[in-house]
């Protein structure tokens, strides 16, 4: 078993708006799961993977999962108790990838990054800077590199755009 030692840690997005209510779960892991990324990445068909950090990001069932060397993140819990479940399980199905190692091809490449102006073109487009930068345009550019997430922009999370948050969620944002 690669992932043993673990320690979770909860949060929420650094947003006031009342949509800001799920949580986001870090999990320190002891061991270097440095070796795992190219299978996982086997395994999900092509996730956002950054070799040279190294960092492997993809988005499934409405998570968004990224691992590190020692690391693994999880994001939109709904609440701690089922987010306690949702970290337990994506830990043992990353142990069990481990296990059938031989019988993966580790895939190194990486899915393309969106494009910004079609980022873009799903944002609110209000302007209205409740995510710290001045524009839409430049929130999307700052999503695309990896430095905001969709949780920093608090008019998303409301219901009516619900259908755009879940396309940027399908561009592993
Ligand atoms: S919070 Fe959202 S809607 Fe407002 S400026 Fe930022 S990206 Fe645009």
């Amino acid at each position: 078993m690669l992932i043993e030692d673990y320690d979770i840690e909860f949060g929420t997005p650094d947003c006031q708006h009342p949509s800001c209510d799920e949580l986001f779960a870090k999990v320190a892991v002891k061991a270097d799961i440095t070796e795992l990324l190219p299978y996982v990445n086997a395994v999900i068909r092509k996730g956002e993977f950054t070799t040279d950090v190294p960092v492997l990001v993809w988005v499934h069932g409405g998570h968004k999962y990224a691992l590190r060397p020692h690391e693994v993140a999880v994001s939109s819990l709904d609440g701690r108790e089922k987010g306690l479940e949702e970290v337990r399980r994506t830990i043992e199905w990353l142990n069990d990838i481990w296990d059938r190692r031989d019988e993966l091809t580790p895939d190194h490449s990486a899915r393309e990054k969106p494009r910004i102006l079609d980022v873009y073109k799903l944002l609110p487009r209000t302007n209205c800077k409740e995510c710290g930068l001045p524009s839409c345009m430049g929130f999307a550019g700052e999503l695309v590199a990896g430095n905001k997430s969709l949780e920093d922009c608090a008019p998303l999370l409301e219901e009516m755009n619900d259908e755009a948050r879940r396309k940027l969620l399908e561009m592993g944002l």
